[in-house]
């Protein structure tokens, strides 16, 4: 992509109306406008985030053995007022009216209406695990939209649903989903530690909110400082294999959010202990018959006899990420992509447009990098070096290599670290080998 034509809307000046670094950034680097409160248009940049956050979501999500669909945004309220969800669920709810004078709703999720997908098709035991997924828009009215995509109105949800015949199988689809979760954020470079939540009336321990340190977040958290430098689970993991010793010796590492911590049977020592605050991103939870009984979600057990499904459901707020990993990851200068979710993972800064060798470099390492299938950003553009270069940073892709007079009457190129900074002059051919 050439960025002379690329539409990249970055702005100079910090936007007062962002209070914390991520939203700050989104806006400056041009990645997303606020359409009104809570709900955001996705520009050229920010859309590519988000896409690659959301392959990652559902590579690892088929990798466990979920299937994809797409249920609609707008729902029909019959089937909340069969789980007794329509006058629980309050004012977050968008209800809409059609002209018929229907009760609609924009989803702020999806557990009736897989629910009543899977009640209109299963009917046996041996149709079971039932495991489905959508990537879909979610609309909740918050009291306080705010932070950008973090609490935005309108967001991009990743919502898993398991339909399990019993108690012990239900319990291994939570344990898939509980690896698939630790992998999908490692798999975005993030560090997410999975934390004890409230599992309401279900009691049990199987709700557990995925949360990363940032002291920007929302949650108040505590955790075992060993937490920091916890190793990631392997890629090849067999989701076939009984997951739940990984499971456990993730959760025998000390972790809860304020909700659940209770300085008094905390059983780290207080010289351990970390105390800081996290941004949920995903949710999993197990409500055993909680919709399946209200609406009937049944099958014939292998004796015949009829059993309510056991069901789960899995949360990951991909819009959430967005914000969630520039967090994480961003310096004075702005964004610092992890590679698996950069935009494009090297911008190639011509420094001197309009000079013979700097140009005719610059186009043959475009196209290089464009035939190796390298996702670059070429700044094309005829404009002071200076500001040049503090763009690409603020954009922060991986790396950066920057074509100037003075290297090349040398025959090298700059290459850059974006995290580290480290800079290496080579050849622009040792620059695509290097890349490549
Ligand atoms: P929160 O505590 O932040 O309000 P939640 O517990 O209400 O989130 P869940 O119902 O667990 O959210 O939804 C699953 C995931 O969707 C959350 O873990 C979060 O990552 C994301 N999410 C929820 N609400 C929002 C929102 N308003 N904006 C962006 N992402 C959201
Ligand atoms: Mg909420
Ligand atoms: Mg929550
Ligand atoms: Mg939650």
């Amino acid at each position: 992509m050439r960025l002379s034509r690329y539409f990249l809307p970055t702005l100079k000046d910090t936007p007062r109306e962002a209070e914390i670094v991520s939203h700050r950034l989104m806006l400056r680097a041009g990645m997303m406008q606020q359409a009104s409160a809570g709900i955001y248009s996705w520009l050229p940049l920010g859309f590519r985030v988000l896409k690659k956050i959301e392959q990652i979501v559902r590579d690892e999500q088929d990798a466990a053995g979920w299937q994809e669909v797409l249920m609609p945004t707008i729902q029909s309220a019959d089937l909340w007022r069969e789980s007794g969800r329509y006058d629980d669920y309050g004012k977050e709810m968008l209800r809409i009216k059609d002209r018929h004078d229907r009760d609609m709703l924009y989803g702020p999720t999806n557990e009736e209406l897989i629910t009543d997908i899977f009640r209109t098709h299963v009917r046996s035991y041996r149709e079971l695990p039932g495991r489905l997924y959508h990537i879909q828009w979610k609309f909740r009215d918050e009291v306080r939209p705010r932070f950008g995509v973090m609490r935005g109105r309108e967001f991009l949800m990743k919502d898993a649903y398991s339909f399990d015949v019993d108690f012990a199988a239900a319990k291994r689809a939570y344990n898939r989903q509980f690896v698939a979760y630790l992998r999908t954020f490692d798999r975005m470079g993030l560090k997410a530690i999975p934390m004890a939540a409230d599992s309401g009336p279900i009691g049990g321990d199987m709700s557990h909110e995925f949360i990363i340190l940032a002291e920007t977040g929302e949650s108040e958290v505590f955790c075992h400082k060993d937490w920091l430098s916890a190793d990631a689970v392997p890629a090849d993991v067999d989701y076939e294999a009984d997951l739940q010793p990984v499971v456990d010796a993730c959760l025998a590492r000390y972790a809860a959010t304020d909700e659940k911590h209770d300085p008094a049977t905390c059983p780290v020592a207080e010289a351990d202990l970390v105390r800081t605050r996290g941004i949920e991103v995903g949710h999993i939870f197990y409500f055993g018959t909680k919709y399946s009984d209200p609406m009937g979600a049944r099958v014939a057990g292998s004796d015949g006899k009829e059993v309510t499904v056991h069901m789960g459901s899995y949360g990951v707020g991909v819009s959430r990420l967005v914000g969630g990993i520039i967090e994480a990851s961003h310096d004075d200068a702005g964004i610092v992509w992890p590679e698996p979710v950069a935009p494009f993972k090297v911008g190639l800064v011509n420094l001197k447009v309009g000079d013979v060798a700097c140009d005719s470099t610059a186009e043959a390492l475009y196209a290089g990098f464009v035939n190796a299938g390298i996702e670059v950003l070429m700044d094309d553009r005829e404009e002071r070096p200076g500001p040049k270069l503090a763009n690409m940073d603020l954009i922060g892709l991986p790396w950066q290599v920057v074509v100037g007079p003075r290297g090349i009457a040398n025959g090298v190129v700059e290459v850059k670290n974006r995290k580290t900074g480290e800079r290496e002059e080579m050849t622009p051919e040792a620059a695509m080998n290097r890349l490549a």
